[in-house]
């Protein structure tokens, strides 16, 4: 089967590469040139595990292309897949979605034979219903369908996450159209792996229930953790103790430095101001951004009290700025709201992390960036540890003590323990423990 893909940012060039894997001829298209001339030579724009590899084992079979040519990509596709950005929009926190309607109005002159148009963008409840609107008079409602077909993949794990899905979810409105989803997915169907077929807008709403529902877990974990240190309990065997429930589950339960990343802030918002509009409260979901949103700060205040309550004039080491590990994405990750407010109380900051640093330069001011954690901590007042990169998990506790003014840790994933680091002569501070 061909199909095309619009935008090969982090969820277009994954899907797409892994369709072409499916055994699909895939064209992805991106109005980046760079981004397109980069593919061609093999370089991926974006770090995520184990891409490069397969992009490259899918050129050379010949299945999967790439271009800046719109026409050429939709020549006989059967399919075309938008996965463009959906950013909040500035000012309101609704999805932004100029980059999906432009793209729409940019295909519609390539439809010459019945093609099925997918929404792979996390879009609001009623896109599709506006996208068919747009298309009034513009294209024969006989040569389209416009399905929902929401993407689940997580940064870091994106392959993994597409190949092997917990589900598959479409949205559509017509036979035809569940026929070419089905026949795109037809190696997870026979994997077993569940594909809920349903209405448009209930596979639009999943998308945006599935994140909201995540990230209320993270906000649930965090208040707990903060209960958790003020009466000497610890947040780390609470999610264990909760989350042995099936009902409730592991996942999703590690406290942290608050949420953030290209999906749950702007879908939390974007849900509450789409809820807004059908004048549906959306209390929990509301609670939930306001506790994201205090705790990045509070995390700067427990960085101050963990260096005697005053930053002023101290050198920090931050270790990690993504907002997960396994990926250069820097969107709203935490750490750009950390660092802003330690250097507002005066702190000069150091910082490294392993893929991020390229897109942190631009987004932070007066850091100095290192390329590796050692000397990233030299004459440190502190350490932070806002990101669990793998590589911060056996840090040299001698070379670090022998580097630091002073052995201070505040480590904002619990990835190290309370008892351990006292025993090694830090002064350690974690997260509801
Ligand atoms: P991204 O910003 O990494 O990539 C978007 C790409 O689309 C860019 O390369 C841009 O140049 C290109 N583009 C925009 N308009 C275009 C046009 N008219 N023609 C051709 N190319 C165009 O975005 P992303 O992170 O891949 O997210 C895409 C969508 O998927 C969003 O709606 C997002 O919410 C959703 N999503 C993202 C993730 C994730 O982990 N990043 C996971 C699930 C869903």
């Amino acid at each position: 089967m061909k199909i095309a893909v619009i935008g090969t940012g982090y969820v277009g060039l994954v899907s797409g590469t892994c369709f072409s894997e499916f055994g699909h001829t895939v064209t992805c298209v991106d109005k980046d040139a760079g981004k397109i001339e980069r593919l061609h030579q093999g370089i991926m724009p974006i770090y995520e595990p184990g891409l490069d590899v397969m992009v490259e084992r899918n050129t050379e079979a010949g299945r999967l292309f790439f271009t800046t040519d719109l026409k050429e990509a939709m020549e006989g596709a059967e399919a075309v897949f938008i996965a463009v950005g959906t950013p909040s929009r500035r000012g309101d926190g609704h999805a932004d979605l100029q980059y999906v309607f432009a793209a729409v109005e940019e295909l519609a002159d390539y439809i010459s034979d019945y093609t099925v148009i997918v929404t792979k963008s996390t879009v609001p409840v009623g896109t599709g219903a506006e996208i068919i609107k747009r298309l009034e008079g513009k294209l024969d409602e006989h040569l389209y369908s416009v399905a929902s077909n929401p993407e689940f993949l997580r940064e870091g794990a994106a392959i993994e996450d597409f190949m092997r899905p917990d589900r598959v979810v479409v949205g559509i409105d017509s036979d035809r159209a569940k026929a070419v989803m089905s026949e795109l997915y037809r190696p997870l169907f026979l994997n077993e792996t569940p594909v809920v077929f349903t209405n448009r807008e209930t596979s639009e709403l999943i998308k945006y229930a599935a994140n909201a529902f995540l990230a209320t877990k993270i906000s649930f974990i965090n208040e707990m953790a903060d209960m958790c240190e003020k009466v000497g309990a610890d947040v780390q065997q609470v999610s264990k103790g909760i989350g042995l429930d099936n009902r409730i589950g592991g996942k999703f339960l590690h406290a942290g430095p608050g949420f953030g990343g290209s999906c749950f802030p702007k879908d939390t918002r974007a849900i509450v101001h789409s809820a807004d509009d059908y004048e549906v409260p959306m209390k929990i979901i509301r609670s939930v951004i306001e506790v994201n949103e205090e705790r990045k700060l509070a995390m700067a205040d427990k960085v101050i009290k963990a260096c005697g309550g005053s930053v002023e004039g101290k050198r920090i080491a931050v270790l990690g700025l993504t907002f997960k590990p396994n990926t250069d994405d820097m969107r709203e990750s935490p750490s750009l709201d950390i660092i802003p407010a330690l250097q507002k109380a005066g702190a000069e900051i150091h910082a490294f992390d392993p893929k991020g640093m390229e897109e942190a330069k631009h987004m932070l001011e007066d850091v100095s960036f290192h390329d590796e954690p050692y000397s990233t901590m030299e004459d440190a007042d502190a350490t932070v540890i806002i990101t669990e990169w793998n590589q911060f998990r056996a840090l040299d506790f001698g070379r670090m003590k022998d580097l630091m003014k002073s052995p201070v840790l505040v480590d904002l994933r619990n990835i190290y323990g309370k008892a351990d680091m006292t025993s090694n002569g830090f002064d350690y501070t974690g997260i509801g423990r």
